[in-house]
């Protein structure tokens, strides 16, 4: 155990302590009013509450604590107990504790179901008025109950006391009762298919709080239910051998031996952990039924058929010499942009190549097409390195484009929910895109430079257009002063990660807001450096990379110039620095930068090379609801814009938390689905990762008592920052009391210094930040509040105070009160403790969220259980195993994109799409006029024999509703192409533009406007 452990041990303590009471001996106040843990109230007054507030009284501030176990036989057998407790009395000036009673108890266990065997009264009640505190008592209860696998022993201390007695409280405090009941048998956890991954026997339950076995057939309780979140390593020596070396070094110039290395020790691994006799002995030994034997056998299968998998990525490399000299050129990459400093590690984590390898084949290769029409997720927890996994995949795939002819386009689009693209990860992808330049330059290798788009619009905060002087929604002013201030996205030069040498400016002869790099050593030299952050400036440079927020995918049905992002765009202007060009409008030919209208060239590069070879979704699992369903329709659009320009992405995706993947997937893109790397036999334990014994969270399951969650919050909340104050001003004692070294107490005031305080709903969060504010009586106390509305640029700046902390303790953000923005994306070692309120409807929001803390060192997490909900209380009586198997208690994402609701919402936008994306072109061709107006597009129309018809059929097979179960859709969508036309053809129109033709509106600007606005109704087939 580390200094880090036993600190986060040592807050916990104290926090429990400080909750219970064991840290006073006197208190000023009532202390009914202070403790929230370990209490009991009267048993009477519990009773006279339950009319009022039914069983949640009981749980707001129970009268009994006590363990339920399976006794191996119910024989009436005698069991030894012991009850320990203080009580409280008013005294001058204050209240006083009494000392700590412990009463042995032994107590005979009954037979029958509904028979109460009490014992212990008299001998509490004669210690507790022994210490003053005449007039208490408790005694011990054993009940034999009917539990889910048989009958169940439930031993509990209640407090019989009357609920007044003058000058004392009558309720008892640092209650504990242990038990020794002798032989017991585990409860087993109800369990899924593949429960024969999973330990699911559970020694004893708490009754109104925790559990912990101390001894063979002895258990007491606690005042918290604990599970401890062990940190993985990414290699399991004990089976597959020493580590193989995949620094980035060695697979840049030995790639092929390398990674045969690592596939015969994954195929070894796999041989032995999946054997035939390896699951006869697990099925012997864990008692598996016939079915869970049956399912383990099917995953052995999947678990070869992966390896397989993997190894045809080997083999593929081999023989492709320009796939493996791309891989080679990508890794080489790696290792110059760590050399600059910019990549924290020097070497892979083996799962990341084993999901690049297991992927090459829709690179290149004779399965390519049909590898493509499957959606393979990489399903990681938080934190292992999903978006690095990405990055080499696409950068592999950049090189293998340049090295076999297509020297300018898009190699991947990469799309992240909403908010959640962080600077962070666009410095990541900008870093290493910018080793990748060097190395391609040097190298000779032909084609555009590799190049950075960050595509969010100002939805997100960047321009869409700049324009002079502009009106109000018509661009972005090229001279507004705050240019250099509201657009630095890049936090560092990518090529020298200076900070300081790095400007933003607007060059007005290549019409483009540049990040420019001053530093005079910079091996860049003052060039316009290569990343785009205006849309207008990405369709005319088509970087090979693309980093956006999902709600772009709208603007295919705004701006022809989206082509890019789908097919090749229509000609390149043959003036220097203006780009690519699309369909002509108003005083251009095509070209977008302002003013221009030459005439466009030809493409030099054949037309279907321009479309990007990988579409990325990050966070899958937040494609739900209807969000979700809104997106299935434009994934929809974008395939069939692609596929008519001749060419079909590869879809990866990526999530740690999934549930129903194949449904979803199915639901979003219409493909099969596949996850990577398929779980191990055992939870903990599979080829790519293994728990170690290091902590890397402690979830602590609390049920405040007698107290609003607000004043618990406020309690937990302030002692956690005077323990660190404490730290901070004496580390010896500090360093005595937690058992940690004197020298490590800076780092761990650091580390332990900030408290994220997580609202799932935003009334929390604002009621956490309101008691930042007037309740915690810590003089100076820096709080901050974000959530959804928190502006983005106070969102930054938060992150980076936390990242780079002030050196004064005081100058520090201490505590925050955080809403689901902070759920994905936030990426700080500094934050490690964290008070939860109630736990979210969503468990792969809990998993998420809790995923913040402890990232690189043990965190602390604090669940207050909203106990009086039903959901919260069934979770707390759980508590370690529902920690401990949340990512297998997910629900499934809830999505379909068959909603007629839906479909109303994305009409427009599918036929606009087609209309830019397929008409327009055809069009341009054949020098007619662009279809911008009602009337063009008319004449248009006819000129090209788009028929209504046609028009219906393209759209059902678009969104694949040729089923029995789709009739309402295709009568719908049949519906609004006949009155899109109709409103089209009609002489007497008033339409100004296109938009106006749509029976149901506009397209959509942005497929965030359906959030939380849209039920969604499934028509039939899954909901
Ligand atoms: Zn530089
Ligand atoms: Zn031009």
């Amino acid at each position: 155990m580390d200094d880090n452990e036993r600190f986060v041990g040592w807050l916990l303590r104290e926090a429990i302590g400080s909750a219970r009471g064991d840290a006073f001996r006197t208190l000023t106040v009532r202390p009914e009013g202070r403790l929230w843990l370990g209490r009991l109230a009267p048993e009477e007054k519990v009773e006279r509450q339950r009319d009022r507030l039914g069983d949640r009284g009981e749980r707001l501030d129970p009268c009994e604590v006590g363990i339920r176990v399976r006794l191996s036989a119910i024989d009436g057998r005698r069991i030894r107990c012991l009850a320990r407790c203080v009580a409280w009395r008013e005294v001058a000036g204050g209240w006083d504790k009494t000392r700590r009673l412990k009463v042995p108890i032994e107590i005979e266990t009954p037979t029958q179901v509904g028979d109460v065997r009490v014992s212990g009264g008299a001998a509490i009640a004669a210690e507790l008025s022994g210490v003053g505190a005449d007039g208490l008592s408790a005694e011990v209860h054993a009940e034999v109950e009917v539990g889910k696998e048989g009958l169940d022993l439930v031993v509990t201390l209640v407090n019989v006391s009357p609920i007044e007695i003058p000058h004392i409280d009558t309720n008892l405090y640092e209650v504990e009762l242990e038990v020794e009941t002798g032989e017991t048998q585990p409860f087993i956890l109800e369990g899924l298919s593949d429960s024969f991954r999973y330990d699911r026997r559970v020694p004893a339950y708490g009754v109104n709080g925790g559990v912990a076995v101390v001894g063979p057939g002895a258990f007491a309780t606690t005042d918290y239910a604990v599970h401890d979140k062990r940190r993985p390593v990414y290699w399991d020596e004990e089976v597959a051998g020493d580590l193989v070396d995949v620094s980035f070094g060695r697979l840049a110039t030995e790639p092929v031996a390398t990674l045969r290395e690592l596939v015969d020790r994954f195929d070894h691994w796999t041989q032995t952990m999946w054997s035939d006799d390896e699951l006869r002995r697990r099925e012997h030994a864990e008692r598996w039924d016939a079915e869970t034997a049956g399912f383990a056998r099917e995953q052995a299968d999947l678990a070869r058929a992966e390896v397989g998998r993997v190894r045809r990525g080997v083999d593929l490399l081999e023989g492709n010499q320009a796939l493996c000299r791309a891989f080679a050129l990508a890794n080489e990459a790696f290792q110059r942009a760590h050399d600059k400093g910019a990549m924290p590690h020097t070497a892979w984590r083996p799962f990341q190549l084993g999901f690049v390898l297991a992927n090459l084949s829709s690179l290149a290769g004779g399965d390519a097409g049909a590898e493509r029409d499957i959606v393979d997720t990489l399903w990681f927890q938080t934190g292992g390195g999903k978006t690095e996994t990405y990055l080499l995949f696409v950068m592999t795939a950049a090189f293998y484009d340049r090295l076999t002819g297509k020297g300018s386009g898009i190699t991947s689009w990469a799309r992240f929910p909403l908010r959640m693209l962080s600077l962070d990860q666009t410095q990541r992808f900008a870093n290493v895109f910018a080793a990748a330049e060097l190395v391609r330059a040097e190298a000779g290798i032909a084609g555009d430079p590799f190049t950075v788009g960050f595509l969010v619009g100002e939805n997100g905060g960047t321009p869409n257009k700049m324009r002079r002087a502009p009106r109000p929604g018509e661009g972005t002013d090229i001279n507004d002063p705050d240019l250099p201030r509201k657009f630095r996205i890049l936090l560092r030069c990518p090529f020298c990660q200076s900070e300081d040498d790095l400007v933003v400016r607007f060059d007005q002869s290549r019409w483009a807001l540049d990040h420019v790099c001053e530093a005079r050593d910079c091996p860049w030299q003052g060039r316009p450096l290569p990343f785009r952050i205006v849309d207008e400036e990405i369709y005319r440079w088509l970087p090979t990379v693309v980093l956006g927020t999902l709600d772009k995918a709208a603007n295919v049905s705004i701006q022809a110039g989206m082509r890019g992002l789908y097919a090749a765009p229509l000609g390149l202007c043959p003036l220097p620095d203006h780009g690519f060009t699309y369909a002509p409008r108003r005083g251009s030919n095509g070209c977008l930068y302002p003013g221009c209208n030459t005439r466009p060239h030809a493409l030099t590069q054949p037309a279907e090379r321009f479309a990007p070879n990988v579409r990325m979704q990050d966070e899958l699992h937040l494609l739900r609801d209807s969000l979700g369903s809104v997106d299935a329709h434009y994934e929809a659009l974008l395939d069939q814009l692609q596929r008519i320009a001749g060419s079909s992405p590869k879809m990866i995706a990526s999530s740690a938390t999934l549930a129903g993947h194949d449904d979803q997937v199915r639901a979003l893109y219409r493909r099969d689905g596949r996850t990577f790397p398929l779980p191990g036999p055992l939870a903990a334990r599979s080829f790519w990762s293994r728990d170690s014994e290091a902590l890397s969270r402690r979830y602590v399951g609390l049920a405040p008592r007698g107290v609003t969650l607000e004043y618990a919050n406020d309690q937990l909340v302030e002692t956690m920052q005077n323990l660190v104050r404490q730290a901070r001003d004496d580390p010896a004692g500090t360093s005595a009391a937690a058992g940690v070294s004197v020298d490590a107490i800076p780092e761990l005031v650091s580390l332990y210094g900030v408290d994220v305080v997580y609202g799932s709903n935003l009334k929390d969060v604002e009621a956490a930040a309101r008691s930042f504010e007037a309740q915690i009586p810590i003089p100076g106390l820096n709080p901050i509040t974000l959530t959804g509305r928190t502006p983005l640029e106070d969102v930054r700046s938060a992150l980076r105070r936390l990242k780079n902390p002030e050196p004064d303790f005081a100058d520090r953000i201490h505590v925050i009160a955080a809403s689901s923005m902070l759920s994905h994306g936030v990426d700080i070692d500094r934050l490690n403790v964290m008070v939860m309120w109630g736990v979210p409807l969503s468990t792969a929001e809990f998993i998420q969220t809790t995923a913040r803390v402890g990232r690189s060192f043990p965190g602390l997490v604090f669940v207050l259980h909203k106990i009086a909900r039903e959901r919260d209380a069934g979770v707390f009586r759980v508590f370690p195993s529902f920690v401990e198997h949340a990512d297998r208690l997910i629900d499934p994402v809830p999505i379909t994109s068959k909603s007629r609701r839906i479909l109303e919402l994305t009409f427009a936008g599918l036929e606009q799409g087609r209309i830019y994306g397929i008409h327009e072109p055809q069009a341009v061709a054949r020098a007619l006029q662009p279809l911008t107006l009602p009337v063009r597009l008319r004449r248009g129309f006819d000129q090209l024999r788009v028929t209504e018809a046609a028009e219906a059929q393209a759209l059902i097979d678009m969104l694949g509703v040729s089923g029995p179960l789709d009739e309402n859709l295709r009568r719908d969508l049949a519906g609004y192409v006949r009155q899109f036309f109709r409103a089209l053809r009609d002489p007497s129109t008033t339409a100004q533009w296109v938009s106006d033709l749509f029976p149901t509106g506009p397209p959509m600007r942005s497929l965030r406007d359906v959030e939380e606005q849209v039920p969604v109704y499934s028509q039939g087939g899954t909901p």
